[in-house]
């Protein structure tokens, strides 16, 4: 199903789940050369007060990542697409220790960056990614490369596919998850949430706020997609996003 091209009129009682890169920040060639908007903090600050702190990012980037980009915000986060989760009360939840078959699964994507030119390789500790955006010709070759160290490494491990990467992290956390522990808890639980993503990672976000009757929104509307709302761009969303807190204002009950 392809989601439909506006977006709904933002609620006093909403909760906010941002997707970072692609939804926040328009995508870059390397995950180190994204540049933030500088009206994005402001705009997350404005949008966290009126759903009352009811905010977090939702990315496949680390906690530590999220931390040094949204500095001086410390939002309530989740990082490694679920795996590391920062609540509303400032307590950190994390595996305590990386599954072991991710080593090797790094080692083996560093063996074919090597004789593969364009393809970057990303050791998040937790998890393992491989990026081809700069020779997207190697996608075939980067998915056997995944399948295979996969296989290799046995345990509890699986691949999550993004936007010109592939990852492989351990089952189990993914972002559907883990908005469904933050809904749980001060100051989500009894809001309406809504998650705003643009890629296949977010999928599992989609599909959890739409169980839980709140709303799905895509950045991007060419694609087949769980999400029942889209936006057709970063700059668009962040627009919207700027002018919510004014809506939610005037819809909050007298
Ligand atoms: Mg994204």
């Amino acid at each position: 199903m392809t989601a439909q091209n506006h977006l709904p009129a933002p609620g006093s009682d909403w909760a906010f789940f941002l997707d970072v890169d692609g939804t926040l920040i328009d995508i870059a060639a390397t995950p180190d050369d994204i540049a933030i908007d500088p009206s994005v903090l402001p705009t997350l600050a404005q949008l966290g007060e009126a759903a009352g702190g009811a905010l977090a990012l939702i990315s496949g980037r680390p906690l530590s990542d999220l931390d040094r980009l949204f500095a001086p915000l410390n939002l309530p986060s989740a990082g490694l697409h679920g795996l590391e989760r920062r609540n509303g009360e400032g307590k950190v939840f994390r595996p305590s220790k990386p599954d072991d078959g991710i080593k090797e699964i790094v080692d083996g994507m560093h063996e074919f960056a090597r004789r593969t030119p364009g393809v970057l390789v990303e050791d998040k500790g937790f998890t393992a990614a491989i990026h081809f955006r700069g020779a997207p010709e190697e996608e075939i070759a980067v998915l056997r490369l995944a399948e295979g160290l996969l296989a290799a490494a046995g345990g509890d491990l699986h691949i999550q596919n993004g936007k010109m990467v592939v990852e492989i992290k351990p089952a189990g956390a993914d972002k559907g998850s883990v908005i469904e522990a933050f809904m749980r808890e001060f100051p989500f639980a009894g809001r309406n949430p809504v998650f705003i993503g643009d890629d296949a990672t977010d999928e599992d976000g989609f599909a959890a706020v739409n169980r839980l009757g709140g709303h799905s929104i895509r950045v991007g509307c060419e694609a087949a997609t769980t999400a029942r709302w889209c936006v057709a761009t970063v700059d668009e969303l962040l627009a919207w996003l700027f002018a919510a807190p004014t809506a939610m204002q005037a819809s909050a009950p007298a």
